[in-house]
Parts: structure tokens; sequence; C-alpha cells
């Protein structure tokens, strides 16, 4: 068993511990589009630091997740949604949203745009969202 494979198993172990706050903390609803009912999963805000914290970690429903990991399938409309997620109290969230409005807001979404420019953002969470992409 290589180390490799080891960390990728902690880190799953430690994610599946997270959960339980995550629950809680969404209300069991997609933290970005609010739909409840769903299965939900747990979503780490890159860049990752060594060690997981639940801090970066947002909970998310599938169609979410999907667009997310892969934007060639986004769907603007969907992301309407990002109106609300935007206000979050949980900083990882708004961190989120700044980079997927930042991207459509690049594929001429000018909704998206509009919204970024309104938007006030604490200075640390503008400097987190520009991390990584
Ligand atoms: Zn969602």
């Amino acid at each position: 068993m290589s180390t490799g494979f080891q960390g990728k198993f902690h880190r799953q172990n430690m994610l599946s511990r997270f959960a339980k706050d995550l629950v809680r903390r969404s209300r069991s609803k997609c933290e970005l589009c609010e739909k409840g009912s769903v299965k939900l999963e747990v979503y780490e805000l890159p860049p990752l630091e060594e060690e997981p914290s639940v801090d970066y970690c947002i909970f998310l429903c599938e169609e979410c997740l999907k667009q997310i990991t892969t934007p060639k399938k986004m769907i603007p409309a969907h992301w309407r949604c990002l109106n609300n997620a935007l206000w979050s109290e949980v900083p990882a969230v708004q961190v989120l949203s700044v980079r997927i409005l930042r991207r459509l807001a690049k594929a001429e979404q000018y909704w998206a745009q509009e919204l970024l420019e309104h938007a006030y953002l604490e200075p640390s969470i503008d400097e987190w969202s520009l991390l990584s992409n």
C-alpha cells in the first residue's frame, strides 16, 4: 500500500467526519442552490490544505457539484441561486459563489458581472477567492 493511497483514505475519512457538522450548518440543503431532500456531497474548496478543515468544505447537491467539476456542463440559469449564496454566512460558500460568478461573467453572463459589481466582499474573502480557480 502506497502512502499516497493511505493519504487519500485518511482524507476521505476526515471528510466523512465533517458530514455531521455540515448537515447542521446547511440544514441538509445544498449550500449553493438550497435544494433539500437530495443527496449532498462534501466539496473541498481548492487549494487544498494539508489537513482538511470543515471551514473549507461545502455541502453540495449533485447538480451543483457536476457543474462545478465539469465547467463545460455549466448551465448559467442554474446559477441564479448565487444571488443568495453570495450573502451566505459561511465564508467558503461566499468564496465559491464569487469564483463561479467570475467564470460566468467571463462567459458573457452580464447578470453575473452585475452581481459581482454590487457585492461587497470582505477583503479576506476577496483575497481567498483569488487563490485558485
Ligand atoms: Zn445545489
